[in-house]
């Protein structure tokens, strides 16, 4: 599974909003419940989805989304009136517990620009959501001799979902950025696997550039057979990737994508 096989999975789920809490002062974490959740099915890693809020005006109508998210169901989605289509954006299963119904989904509080961010910080319990499956972008590889992680606050639940459901054995590294040292949160990665957090001192430092230099300072100790995921500001991604390739990362091995775009 990789990023673009979620294009075949089927199915809407409607659920909503049980609670919410800030964990740390950029990431706030709400609880999504209702049965449709007892279906979705417990992916692991960084299970992401795309996620359909309530219009600015509080509308609601989830009935009329496509069953999955490939061209023509974008396509589907796009046609929908621009009076009644709900917002979508992607967000990934933070912690999963299935026989309850229940995802959490760590959302930054990156402001009040956009609609999912500013959206999470006043989520009110009861409010109405869909989402449909997207799948994982990592997709363990068994003969992986190392696995190097990168990301920023934005794939910061990512991140955290591949240490916890890793192989115990596996080595590795993981370069996370963060806008504030009180932004880090407890993970459960491999024991010996490196975690290297990194705050940005400056709240006007530009996003990913921290985590880049870190990238661009480490050379894989065995490129031909590490396994890379890069995910978080387009950047840092774009970048990163670009060095790894010419550390001698073969490309097959590097699952990457660009969650967001940072102002220039
Ligand atoms: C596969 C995938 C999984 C993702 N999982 C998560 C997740 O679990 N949690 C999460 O928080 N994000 C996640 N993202 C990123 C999220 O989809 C984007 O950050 C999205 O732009 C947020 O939507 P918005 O409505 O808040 O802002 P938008 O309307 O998209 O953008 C409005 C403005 O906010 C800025 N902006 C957007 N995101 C950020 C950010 N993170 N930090 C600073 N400025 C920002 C934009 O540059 C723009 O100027 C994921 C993205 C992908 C592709």
């Amino acid at each position: 599974m990789g990023f673009n096989d979620g294009r075949k999975i089927e199915g809407v789920y409607t659920a909503a909003v049980v609670g919410s809490e800030r964990v740390t002062p950029h990431m706030v974490r709400v609880t999504f419940g209702g049965e449709d959740l007892t279906r979705l099915p417990r992916r692991g890693f960084d299970h992401w989805f795309r996620l359909f809020l309530p219009r600015p005006d509080g509308a609601v109508d989830f009935s009329a989304l496509p069953a999955k998210f490939n061209t023509a169901g974008y396509l589907k989605y796009l046609r929908l009136k621009a009076d009644v289509r709900p917002p979508v954006r992607n967000y990934t299963v933070r912690n999963h517990r299935p026989e309850a119904g229940e995802i959490d989904v760590d959302f930054v509080a990156h402001g009040t620009t956009g609609v999912a961010g500013p959206w999470a910080q006043q989520a009110q319990p009861g409010e109405q959501i869909a989402l449909i499956d997207q799948g994982r972008g990592f997709d363990p590889l068994a003969d992986a001799s190392g696995v190097f992680l990168v990301g920023d606050e934005s794939a910061l639940p990512a991140l955290a979902g591949i240490l916890r459901d890793l192989d115990r054995k596996r080595p590795g590294l993981a370069i996370i950025e963060i806008p504030d040292d009180a932004d880090r949160q407890p993970l459960d990665p491999p024991p010996g696997f490196e975690v290297r957090w990194l705050a940005r001192a400056n709240p006007h430092d530009r996003p990913g550039q921290l985590a880049l230099n870190a990238v661009q300072d480490h050379t894989p100790p065995e490129p031909a057979t590490v396994q890379a995921y890069l995910a978080g500001e387009q950047r840092l991604v774009a970048e990163s990737r670009r060095h790894l390739v010419s550390a001698g990362v073969p490309k097959s091995r590097i699952a990457f994508t660009g969650y967001w775009k940072a102002p220039n």
